[in-house]
Protein backbone atom coordinates (compact mmCIF):
# COMPACT_ATOMS: atom_id res chain seq x y z
CA UNK A 1 0.00 0.00 0.00
CA UNK A 2 1.18 3.45 -0.95
CA UNK A 3 1.94 5.74 2.09
CA UNK A 4 1.09 9.71 1.07
CA UNK A 5 3.35 12.75 2.28
CA UNK A 6 0.98 16.04 1.90
CA UNK A 7 3.53 19.33 1.63
CA UNK A 8 1.00 22.75 1.88
CA UNK A 9 3.32 26.04 2.02
CA UNK A 10 2.32 29.00 4.94
CA UNK A 11 3.58 33.02 5.19
CA UNK A 12 4.09 33.49 1.82
CA UNK A 13 4.98 32.04 -1.44
CA UNK A 14 8.82 30.93 -2.53
CA UNK A 15 9.70 29.19 0.15
CA UNK A 16 10.97 26.31 -1.95
CA UNK A 17 8.23 24.19 -1.35
CA UNK A 18 9.30 22.08 -4.56
CA UNK A 19 12.80 22.16 -3.65
CA UNK A 20 11.90 20.34 -0.25
CA UNK A 21 9.90 17.59 -1.75
CA UNK A 22 12.43 16.99 -4.52
CA UNK A 23 14.84 16.88 -0.92
CA UNK A 24 12.26 14.88 0.71
CA UNK A 25 12.08 12.56 -2.14
CA UNK A 26 15.80 11.64 -2.27
CA UNK A 27 16.27 10.88 1.17
CA UNK A 28 13.81 8.47 0.97
CA UNK A 29 14.64 6.69 -2.00
CA UNK A 30 18.54 7.05 -0.25
CA UNK A 31 16.67 4.63 2.23
CA UNK A 32 15.86 2.06 -0.18
CA UNK A 33 11.92 3.21 -0.57
CA UNK A 34 10.47 3.69 -4.24
CA UNK A 35 8.63 7.38 -3.89
CA UNK A 36 7.05 9.89 -6.58
CA UNK A 37 6.10 13.20 -6.79
CA UNK A 38 3.39 15.27 -7.34
CA UNK A 39 2.14 19.04 -7.85
CA UNK A 40 -1.39 20.33 -7.29
CA UNK A 41 -1.64 23.72 -9.04
CA UNK A 42 -4.45 25.90 -8.04
CA UNK A 43 -4.61 28.10 -11.42
CA UNK A 44 -7.33 27.68 -13.49
CA UNK A 45 -5.08 26.83 -16.95
CA UNK A 46 -5.05 23.58 -17.71
CA UNK A 47 -1.51 23.33 -17.74
CA UNK A 48 1.17 26.07 -17.51
CA UNK A 49 1.94 25.82 -21.81
CA UNK A 50 0.34 28.80 -22.26
CA UNK A 51 1.67 31.24 -19.59
CA UNK A 52 4.02 33.55 -20.33
CA UNK A 53 7.73 33.03 -18.53
CA UNK A 54 7.32 36.05 -16.86
CA UNK A 55 3.92 34.66 -15.09
CA UNK A 56 5.03 31.20 -14.19
CA UNK A 57 8.24 30.85 -14.88
CA UNK A 58 9.70 27.53 -17.14
CA UNK A 59 7.60 25.15 -18.63
CA UNK A 60 9.12 21.35 -17.60
CA UNK A 61 8.09 18.98 -20.45
CA UNK A 62 7.76 15.43 -19.25
CA UNK A 63 8.66 11.92 -21.65
CA UNK A 64 5.28 11.80 -22.17
CA UNK A 65 4.81 15.04 -23.19
CA UNK A 66 3.23 17.19 -20.80
CA UNK A 67 3.99 20.86 -20.44
CA UNK A 68 4.00 20.97 -16.56
CA UNK A 69 5.37 23.27 -13.72
CA UNK A 70 8.92 23.98 -13.25
CA UNK A 71 9.11 21.74 -9.50
CA UNK A 72 8.70 18.65 -11.94
CA UNK A 73 12.08 19.73 -13.20
CA UNK A 74 13.44 19.57 -9.42
CA UNK A 75 11.89 16.54 -8.43
CA UNK A 76 13.75 14.73 -11.64
CA UNK A 77 16.95 16.73 -10.91
CA UNK A 78 16.70 15.14 -7.19
CA UNK A 79 15.38 11.81 -7.16
CA UNK A 80 14.78 8.73 -9.34
CA UNK A 81 10.79 8.97 -9.68
CA UNK A 82 9.28 8.56 -12.32
CA UNK A 83 7.22 11.70 -13.51
CA UNK A 84 4.61 11.65 -16.13
CA UNK A 85 1.49 14.08 -16.75
CA UNK A 86 0.04 11.96 -13.19
CA UNK A 87 2.31 14.36 -11.72
CA UNK A 88 1.13 18.03 -12.18
CA UNK A 89 -2.56 18.50 -11.68
CA UNK A 90 -3.87 22.18 -12.14
CA UNK A 91 -7.69 23.21 -10.92
CA UNK A 92 -8.32 23.75 -14.91
CA UNK A 93 -7.51 20.15 -15.85
CA UNK A 94 -9.86 19.11 -12.39
CA UNK A 95 -12.84 21.17 -13.80
CA UNK A 96 -12.14 20.15 -17.41
CA UNK A 97 -12.47 16.35 -16.00
CA UNK A 98 -15.70 17.20 -13.96
CA UNK A 99 -17.35 19.07 -16.58
CA UNK A 100 -16.74 16.49 -19.81
CA UNK A 101 -18.01 13.94 -17.45
CA UNK A 102 -21.08 16.11 -16.08
CA UNK A 103 -21.49 16.74 -20.49
CA UNK A 104 -21.61 12.80 -20.43
CA UNK A 105 -24.25 12.38 -17.75
CA UNK A 106 -21.86 10.84 -15.75
CA UNK A 107 -23.63 12.02 -12.32
CA UNK A 108 -27.12 10.68 -13.00
CA UNK A 109 -29.14 13.68 -12.67
CA UNK A 110 -27.21 14.87 -9.48
CA UNK A 111 -26.26 18.29 -8.53
CA UNK A 112 -22.41 18.58 -9.73
CA UNK A 113 -20.61 20.57 -6.20
CA UNK A 114 -17.25 21.34 -5.44
CA UNK A 115 -17.81 18.57 -2.56
CA UNK A 116 -17.67 15.41 -3.59
CA UNK A 117 -17.61 15.93 -6.64
CA UNK A 118 -15.15 18.18 -7.48
CA UNK A 119 -12.81 16.91 -4.30
CA UNK A 120 -13.06 13.31 -5.44
CA UNK A 121 -11.48 14.28 -8.82
CA UNK A 122 -8.69 15.89 -6.76
CA UNK A 123 -8.35 12.50 -4.76
CA UNK A 124 -8.74 10.13 -7.90
CA UNK A 125 -5.73 12.01 -9.50
CA UNK A 126 -3.30 11.72 -6.25
CA UNK A 127 -4.31 8.27 -5.94
CA UNK A 128 -3.22 7.32 -9.63
CA UNK A 129 0.59 7.70 -8.06
CA UNK A 130 -0.34 4.53 -5.80
CA UNK A 131 0.80 0.99 -7.35
CA UNK A 132 2.37 -1.68 -5.74
CA UNK A 133 5.93 -1.08 -5.65
CA UNK A 134 5.67 2.56 -4.63
CA UNK A 135 6.13 3.03 -1.17
CA UNK A 136 6.12 6.65 -0.15
CA UNK A 137 4.07 9.39 -2.87
CA UNK A 138 4.81 12.82 -1.90
CA UNK A 139 2.13 15.29 -2.87
CA UNK A 140 3.17 19.48 -3.05
CA UNK A 141 0.20 21.94 -2.67
CA UNK A 142 1.11 24.84 -4.87
CA UNK A 143 0.38 28.38 -3.39
CA UNK A 144 -0.08 29.33 -0.17
CA UNK A 145 -3.01 28.58 2.45
CA UNK A 146 -5.06 30.98 3.20
CA UNK A 147 -5.31 31.52 -0.49
CA UNK A 148 -8.88 31.01 -1.54
CA UNK A 149 -7.76 29.51 -4.42
CA UNK A 150 -6.34 26.54 -2.48
CA UNK A 151 -8.96 25.77 -0.48
CA UNK A 152 -10.74 22.78 -2.49
CA UNK A 153 -6.75 21.12 -2.69
CA UNK A 154 -6.55 21.38 1.13
CA UNK A 155 -10.44 19.93 1.74
CA UNK A 156 -9.70 17.07 -0.49
CA UNK A 157 -6.11 16.10 1.39
CA UNK A 158 -8.06 17.00 4.50
CA UNK A 159 -10.72 14.26 3.35
CA UNK A 160 -7.98 11.96 2.12
CA UNK A 161 -6.01 12.19 5.40
CA UNK A 162 -9.46 10.95 7.17
CA UNK A 163 -10.56 8.53 5.07
CA UNK A 164 -6.85 6.59 5.10
CA UNK A 165 -5.52 5.41 8.11
CA UNK A 166 -3.43 8.04 10.46
CA UNK A 167 -0.01 6.23 10.25
CA UNK A 168 -0.44 5.98 6.00
CA UNK A 169 -0.93 9.81 6.04
CA UNK A 170 1.84 12.61 6.50
CA UNK A 171 0.88 16.18 6.43
CA UNK A 172 4.30 18.38 6.29
CA UNK A 173 3.98 22.41 6.25
CA UNK A 174 6.96 24.72 5.14
CA UNK A 175 6.61 27.69 6.85
CA UNK A 176 8.84 30.90 7.00
CA UNK A 177 10.14 32.67 10.73
CA UNK A 178 11.47 35.96 9.55
CA UNK A 179 14.16 37.35 11.35
CA UNK A 180 13.13 41.46 11.77
CA UNK A 181 16.59 43.19 11.49
CA UNK A 182 14.84 45.97 13.69
CA UNK A 183 13.99 44.41 16.47
CA UNK A 184 17.26 41.80 16.06
CA UNK A 185 14.62 38.88 16.42
CA UNK A 186 13.18 36.23 15.06
CA UNK A 187 9.32 36.29 14.64
CA UNK A 188 7.35 32.78 15.06
CA UNK A 189 3.93 34.31 14.87
CA UNK A 190 3.35 34.12 11.00
CA UNK A 191 3.85 30.65 11.31
CA UNK A 192 1.91 30.07 14.21
CA UNK A 193 -0.86 31.74 12.37
CA UNK A 194 -0.22 29.94 9.40
CA UNK A 195 -0.75 26.48 11.35
CA UNK A 196 -3.43 27.90 12.95
CA UNK A 197 -5.42 28.51 9.39
CA UNK A 198 -4.70 24.77 8.49
CA UNK A 199 -6.13 23.81 11.80
CA UNK A 200 -9.39 25.79 11.00
CA UNK A 201 -9.69 23.62 7.70
CA UNK A 202 -9.52 20.62 9.64
CA UNK A 203 -5.36 20.13 8.66
CA UNK A 204 -3.10 19.77 11.93
CA UNK A 205 0.57 19.26 10.41
CA UNK A 206 2.60 16.57 11.75
CA UNK A 207 6.27 18.05 10.69
CA UNK A 208 6.89 21.85 10.39
CA UNK A 209 9.71 22.78 8.39
CA UNK A 210 11.00 26.31 9.08
CA UNK A 211 13.00 28.11 6.72
CA UNK A 212 15.41 30.81 8.51
CA UNK A 213 18.03 33.04 7.61
CA UNK A 214 19.42 32.54 11.26
CA UNK A 215 19.26 29.23 13.39
CA UNK A 216 16.14 29.41 15.35
CA UNK A 217 17.29 28.47 18.75
CA UNK A 218 15.83 25.91 21.05
CA UNK A 219 14.29 28.23 22.73
CA UNK A 220 12.19 29.16 19.55
CA UNK A 221 12.10 25.62 18.30
CA UNK A 222 9.90 24.83 21.96
CA UNK A 223 7.67 27.56 21.05
CA UNK A 224 6.69 26.84 18.20
CA UNK A 225 6.04 23.27 19.01
CA UNK A 226 4.04 24.10 21.79
CA UNK A 227 1.60 26.47 19.98
CA UNK A 228 1.42 24.87 16.60
CA UNK A 229 0.93 21.48 18.74
CA UNK A 230 3.48 19.47 17.24
CA UNK A 231 6.90 17.65 19.19
CA UNK A 232 9.78 19.93 19.54
CA UNK A 233 11.55 17.08 17.20
CA UNK A 234 8.99 17.72 14.65
CA UNK A 235 10.19 21.50 14.00
CA UNK A 236 12.95 21.08 11.16
CA UNK A 237 15.17 24.16 11.03
CA UNK A 238 16.26 24.88 7.62
CA UNK A 239 18.80 27.92 6.84
CA UNK A 240 18.56 29.62 3.82
CA UNK A 241 20.85 26.93 1.49
CA UNK A 242 21.82 29.52 -1.36
CA UNK A 243 23.67 29.56 -3.58
CA UNK A 244 23.74 25.30 -3.47
CA UNK A 245 20.47 23.84 -3.41
CA UNK A 246 21.88 20.50 -3.38
CA UNK A 247 22.85 20.81 0.21
CA UNK A 248 19.16 20.88 1.29
CA UNK A 249 18.54 17.27 1.62
CA UNK A 250 21.60 16.64 3.89
CA UNK A 251 20.89 19.54 5.98
CA UNK A 252 17.12 18.08 6.52
CA UNK A 253 18.68 14.58 7.08
CA UNK A 254 21.06 16.02 10.07
CA UNK A 255 17.84 16.97 11.76
CA UNK A 256 16.85 13.54 11.30
CA UNK A 257 13.94 14.39 8.84
CA UNK A 258 14.27 11.10 7.09
CA UNK A 259 14.05 8.96 10.10
CA UNK A 260 10.80 10.76 11.06
CA UNK A 261 8.92 10.13 8.51
CA UNK A 262 10.11 6.47 8.47
CA UNK A 263 9.00 6.22 12.10
CA UNK A 264 5.52 8.50 11.76
CA UNK A 265 4.83 6.23 8.64
CA UNK A 266 5.60 2.84 10.26
CA UNK A 267 8.36 2.22 7.40
CA UNK A 268 11.09 0.29 8.76
CA UNK A 269 14.08 0.90 6.24
CA UNK A 270 17.43 0.60 6.32
CA UNK A 271 19.73 3.80 7.20
CA UNK A 272 19.65 6.67 4.89
CA UNK A 273 23.03 5.89 2.32
CA UNK A 274 23.70 9.73 0.92
CA UNK A 275 26.89 8.35 0.07
CA UNK A 276 26.88 9.27 -3.71
CA UNK A 277 24.30 12.53 -3.10
CA UNK A 278 28.06 13.49 -1.17
CA UNK A 279 30.53 12.18 -3.72
CA UNK A 280 28.09 15.03 -6.45
CA UNK A 281 28.34 17.86 -3.44
CA UNK A 282 32.23 17.65 -2.76
CA UNK A 283 32.86 17.72 -6.64
CA UNK A 284 30.79 20.58 -6.76
CA UNK A 285 32.12 22.57 -3.86
CA UNK A 286 35.47 21.48 -5.01
CA UNK A 287 35.89 22.65 -8.68
CA UNK A 288 39.23 23.11 -10.47
CA UNK A 289 38.62 25.40 -13.28
CA UNK A 290 36.14 27.71 -13.93
CA UNK A 291 34.04 29.14 -17.18
CA UNK A 292 31.71 31.99 -17.83
CA UNK A 293 29.02 31.00 -19.95
CA UNK A 294 26.18 33.61 -21.52
CA UNK A 295 22.81 32.34 -21.18
CA UNK A 296 21.11 34.84 -24.20
CA UNK A 297 17.56 34.80 -23.48
CA UNK A 298 14.35 37.08 -23.17
CA UNK A 299 13.20 36.51 -20.15
CA UNK A 300 16.80 37.16 -17.94
CA UNK A 301 14.89 38.83 -15.10
CA UNK A 302 12.82 35.88 -14.40
CA UNK A 303 14.87 33.83 -11.94
CA UNK A 304 12.93 31.16 -12.72
CA UNK A 305 12.27 30.89 -16.49
CA UNK A 306 15.50 28.66 -17.65
CA UNK A 307 15.71 26.69 -14.36
CA UNK A 308 16.32 23.38 -15.98
CA UNK A 309 19.01 25.28 -18.55
CA UNK A 310 20.68 26.83 -15.23
CA UNK A 311 21.05 23.52 -13.35
CA UNK A 312 21.56 21.93 -16.43
CA UNK A 313 25.01 24.09 -17.33
CA UNK A 314 26.22 23.13 -13.38
CA UNK A 315 25.76 19.60 -13.80
CA UNK A 316 27.84 19.97 -17.38
CA UNK A 317 30.49 21.89 -15.19
CA UNK A 318 29.97 18.84 -12.18
CA UNK A 319 31.39 16.22 -15.04
CA UNK A 320 34.04 19.02 -16.30
CA UNK A 321 35.17 19.72 -12.05
CA UNK A 322 34.87 23.05 -13.28
CA UNK A 323 32.27 25.92 -11.77
CA UNK A 324 30.46 27.31 -14.09
CA UNK A 325 29.31 31.38 -13.96
CA UNK A 326 26.78 32.15 -15.83
CA UNK A 327 26.58 35.62 -17.67
CA UNK A 328 22.37 36.24 -18.15
CA UNK A 329 22.11 38.28 -20.87
CA UNK A 330 18.93 40.02 -22.21
CA UNK A 331 18.90 39.31 -26.16
CA UNK A 332 17.57 42.86 -26.54
CA UNK A 333 20.40 44.24 -25.24
CA UNK A 334 22.75 42.63 -27.41
CA UNK A 335 20.29 44.38 -30.22
CA UNK A 336 20.71 47.54 -28.14
CA UNK A 337 24.38 48.06 -27.20
CA UNK A 338 25.92 45.34 -29.44
CA UNK A 339 27.07 42.04 -29.36
CA UNK A 340 30.61 42.41 -28.11
CA UNK A 341 29.79 44.46 -25.46
CA UNK A 342 27.38 41.95 -23.86
CA UNK A 343 29.42 38.97 -24.88
CA UNK A 344 32.76 39.67 -24.64
CA UNK A 345 35.51 37.56 -22.70
CA UNK A 346 32.68 34.89 -22.67
CA UNK A 347 34.19 31.08 -22.50
CA UNK A 348 30.84 29.80 -24.42
CA UNK A 349 27.15 31.27 -25.24
CA UNK A 350 24.15 28.85 -24.95
CA UNK A 351 20.83 30.45 -26.42
CA UNK A 352 17.67 28.49 -25.10
CA UNK A 353 14.53 28.13 -26.08
CA UNK A 354 12.03 30.80 -27.06
CA UNK A 355 8.73 31.61 -28.78
CA UNK A 356 7.85 34.80 -30.67
CA UNK A 357 10.02 38.19 -32.14
CA UNK A 358 11.20 39.98 -29.46
CA UNK A 359 15.09 39.56 -28.88
CA UNK A 360 15.69 37.19 -31.58
CA UNK A 361 17.94 39.14 -33.55
CA UNK A 362 19.87 39.16 -30.48
CA UNK A 363 19.97 35.73 -30.67
CA UNK A 364 20.75 35.53 -34.45
CA UNK A 365 23.83 38.08 -33.39
CA UNK A 366 25.13 36.06 -30.67
CA UNK A 367 24.92 32.93 -32.73
CA UNK A 368 26.78 34.45 -35.30
CA UNK A 369 29.66 35.88 -32.64
CA UNK A 370 30.17 32.54 -31.42
CA UNK A 371 30.82 31.05 -34.89
CA UNK A 372 33.01 33.03 -35.92
CA UNK A 373 35.14 33.61 -33.08
CA UNK A 374 35.04 29.83 -32.42
CA UNK A 375 33.59 30.36 -29.35
CA UNK A 376 31.69 27.31 -28.08
CA UNK A 377 27.56 27.60 -29.04
CA UNK A 378 24.83 25.34 -27.56
CA UNK A 379 21.41 26.50 -29.13
CA UNK A 380 18.32 24.89 -27.70
CA UNK A 381 15.15 24.53 -29.56
CA UNK A 382 14.67 28.63 -30.63
CA UNK A 383 18.56 28.61 -29.93
CA UNK A 384 19.40 25.79 -32.88
CA UNK A 385 16.60 27.82 -34.95
CA UNK A 386 18.60 30.88 -34.63
CA UNK A 387 21.70 29.60 -35.47
CA UNK A 388 20.42 28.09 -38.53
CA UNK A 389 18.94 31.23 -39.83
CA UNK A 390 22.20 32.72 -38.64
CA UNK A 391 24.16 30.30 -41.03
CA UNK A 392 21.56 30.60 -43.88
CA UNK A 393 22.11 34.32 -43.97
CA UNK A 394 25.61 35.22 -43.49
CA UNK A 395 27.51 31.86 -44.52
CA UNK A 396 25.10 30.64 -47.20
CA UNK A 397 23.70 34.13 -49.10
CA UNK A 398 19.99 33.17 -48.10
CA UNK A 399 19.62 37.18 -47.91
CA UNK A 400 16.51 37.62 -45.56
CA UNK A 401 16.55 34.16 -44.21
CA UNK A 402 14.35 33.36 -41.09
CA UNK A 403 11.25 31.20 -39.76
CA UNK A 404 8.21 31.82 -40.46
CA UNK A 405 7.30 32.05 -36.92
CA UNK A 406 9.01 35.11 -36.90
CA UNK A 407 8.42 36.71 -40.20
CA UNK A 408 5.35 34.95 -42.14
CA UNK A 409 6.50 35.94 -46.49
CA UNK A 410 10.60 35.46 -45.90
CA UNK A 411 12.34 34.55 -49.32
CA UNK A 412 14.38 32.07 -47.75
CA UNK A 413 12.19 29.96 -44.68
CA UNK A 414 14.95 27.77 -43.34
CA UNK A 415 12.50 27.24 -40.44
CA UNK A 416 9.15 26.32 -41.03
CA UNK A 417 5.68 24.69 -40.14
CA UNK A 418 5.29 21.18 -40.73
CA UNK A 419 2.09 20.35 -42.63
CA UNK A 420 0.63 18.53 -39.48
CA UNK A 421 0.74 22.27 -37.68
CA UNK A 422 -0.74 24.50 -40.27
CA UNK A 423 -4.59 23.97 -39.62
CA UNK A 424 -3.99 23.61 -35.45
CA UNK A 425 -5.97 26.73 -33.72
CA UNK A 426 -5.49 25.54 -30.25
CA UNK A 427 -2.54 27.11 -28.27
CA UNK A 428 -2.76 23.99 -25.85
CA UNK A 429 -0.69 21.17 -25.86
CA UNK A 430 -0.79 20.93 -29.44
CA UNK A 431 3.00 21.71 -30.24
CA UNK A 432 5.66 18.42 -31.23
CA UNK A 433 5.81 17.87 -27.46
CA UNK A 434 7.53 15.19 -25.27
CA UNK A 435 10.33 12.01 -26.28
CA UNK A 436 11.02 11.21 -29.74
CA UNK A 437 13.86 8.88 -31.12
CA UNK A 438 16.70 10.92 -32.88
CA UNK A 439 19.53 9.45 -34.69
CA UNK A 440 23.05 10.72 -34.63
CA UNK A 441 25.38 10.65 -37.67
CA UNK A 442 28.68 8.82 -37.02
CA UNK A 443 31.75 10.81 -36.24
CA UNK A 444 29.60 14.21 -35.27
CA UNK A 445 30.39 15.57 -31.81
CA UNK A 446 26.56 15.16 -30.60
CA UNK A 447 27.35 11.10 -31.21
CA UNK A 448 30.97 11.09 -29.45
CA UNK A 449 29.10 13.52 -26.59
CA UNK A 450 26.39 10.53 -26.10
CA UNK A 451 28.05 7.76 -27.06
CA UNK A 452 25.24 6.32 -28.39
CA UNK A 453 23.57 5.70 -31.94
CA UNK A 454 19.89 6.54 -31.24
CA UNK A 455 18.84 8.72 -28.08
CA UNK A 456 15.53 9.94 -26.67
CA UNK A 457 15.19 14.06 -26.15
CA UNK A 458 12.20 15.99 -25.43
CA UNK A 459 10.21 18.25 -27.92
CA UNK A 460 8.54 21.14 -27.48
CA UNK A 461 8.45 23.79 -30.40
CA UNK A 462 5.67 24.27 -33.59
CA UNK A 463 8.46 25.16 -36.17
CA UNK A 464 11.42 22.79 -37.64
CA UNK A 465 14.52 22.78 -39.83
CA UNK A 466 13.36 22.98 -42.86
CA UNK A 467 14.45 20.17 -45.18
CA UNK A 468 14.58 22.10 -48.77
CA UNK A 469 17.21 24.09 -47.22
CA UNK A 470 19.70 20.69 -46.04
CA UNK A 471 22.01 20.30 -48.39
CA UNK A 472 22.21 24.04 -49.27
CA UNK A 473 23.33 24.95 -45.46
CA UNK A 474 25.43 21.54 -45.39
CA UNK A 475 27.09 22.59 -48.92
CA UNK A 476 28.24 25.88 -46.73
CA UNK A 477 29.49 23.80 -43.69
CA UNK A 478 26.14 23.08 -41.40
CA UNK A 479 25.32 19.49 -40.66
CA UNK A 480 22.75 17.90 -40.01
CA UNK A 481 24.03 15.24 -37.63
CA UNK A 482 20.80 14.07 -35.54
CA UNK A 483 17.69 12.65 -37.25
CA UNK A 484 14.19 12.04 -36.43
CA UNK A 485 14.35 8.62 -38.73
CA UNK A 486 11.16 8.01 -39.21
CA UNK A 487 9.77 11.24 -39.91
CA UNK A 488 12.99 12.96 -41.52
CA UNK A 489 13.03 15.79 -39.11
CA UNK A 490 16.27 17.38 -38.49
CA UNK A 491 16.93 17.24 -34.94
CA UNK A 492 20.58 18.16 -34.43
CA UNK A 493 23.06 20.55 -36.75
CA UNK A 494 26.63 21.03 -36.34
CA UNK A 495 29.04 23.06 -37.90
CA UNK A 496 32.11 20.99 -38.15
CA UNK A 497 34.75 23.55 -38.71
CA UNK A 498 34.20 24.95 -35.31
CA UNK A 499 35.68 23.75 -31.90
CA UNK A 500 31.89 23.11 -30.51
CA UNK A 501 28.79 24.32 -32.70
CA UNK A 502 25.40 22.57 -32.01
CA UNK A 503 22.08 23.19 -32.10
CA UNK A 504 19.13 20.50 -30.87
CA UNK A 505 15.83 21.17 -31.78
CA UNK A 506 14.97 19.38 -28.02
CA UNK A 507 15.46 20.13 -24.67
CA UNK A 508 18.23 18.14 -23.37
CA UNK A 509 17.86 20.10 -19.68
CA UNK A 510 15.04 18.59 -18.80
CA UNK A 511 17.00 15.08 -18.07
CA UNK A 512 19.92 16.43 -16.88
CA UNK A 513 20.50 15.53 -12.67
CA UNK A 514 23.76 16.49 -10.95
CA UNK A 515 24.66 12.77 -10.76
CA UNK A 516 23.56 11.81 -13.69
CA UNK A 517 25.35 15.14 -15.85
CA UNK A 518 23.22 15.61 -19.54
CA UNK A 519 26.48 14.54 -22.22
CA UNK A 520 25.76 17.05 -24.14
CA UNK A 521 25.65 19.81 -21.62
CA UNK A 522 28.96 18.01 -20.04
CA UNK A 523 30.42 18.44 -23.32
CA UNK A 524 29.62 22.10 -24.15
CA UNK A 525 31.31 22.97 -20.50
CA UNK A 526 34.27 20.63 -21.65
CA UNK A 527 34.56 22.79 -24.75
CA UNK A 528 34.14 25.83 -23.11
CA UNK A 529 37.15 25.30 -20.49
CA UNK A 530 39.32 23.99 -23.61
CA UNK A 531 38.75 27.79 -24.57
CA UNK A 532 39.29 29.42 -21.37
CA UNK A 533 42.68 27.02 -21.08
CA UNK A 534 43.23 28.27 -24.60
CA UNK A 535 43.51 31.32 -23.49
CA UNK A 536 41.54 33.09 -26.72
CA UNK A 537 39.68 35.89 -26.37
CA UNK A 538 36.29 36.80 -28.19
N1 LIG B 1 9.24 29.08 -31.19
C1 LIG B 1 9.91 27.94 -31.72
C2 LIG B 1 8.93 26.89 -32.22
O1 LIG B 1 7.81 26.85 -31.84
C3 LIG B 1 10.86 27.33 -30.71
C4 LIG B 1 10.18 26.77 -29.50
C5 LIG B 1 11.11 26.55 -28.35
O2 LIG B 1 12.20 27.08 -28.34
N2 LIG B 1 10.68 25.80 -27.36
O3 LIG B 1 9.32 26.06 -33.01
Amino acid sequence: MTKHIFVTGGVCSSLGKGLNCAAIGLLLESRGLKVRLQKLDPYVNVDPGTMNPYEHGEVYVTEDGAETDLDLGHYTRFTNAVVDRDCNITTGGIYRNVLAKERRGDFLGKTVQMIPHVTDEIIAAIHKLDAPDVDVAITEIGGTVGDIEALVFLEAIRQFGQEYRRENVLFIHLTLVPYLRAARELKTKPTQHSVATLREIGIFPDILICRTEKPIGEDHIKKIALFCNVDPECVIEELDAKPNIYRIPVMLHNQGLDTLICRRLGLDTPEADLSEWHRMLSRLENPEANVEVAVVGKYISRQSAYESIYEALQHGGLANRTSVQVRRTEAEEIEADGVEKALAGVDGILVPGGFGTRGVEGKIAAARYARRNGIPYFGICLGMQAAVIEFGRNACGLKNANSTELERGTPHPVISLLEEQRDVDDKGGTMRLGAQPCALAEGSKARLAYGQEVVQERHRHRYEFNNAYREKLADCGMLCTGVHAERNLVEVVEIAEHPWFMGVQFHPEFKSKPTAPHPLFAAFIEAARRRRGNGTEG
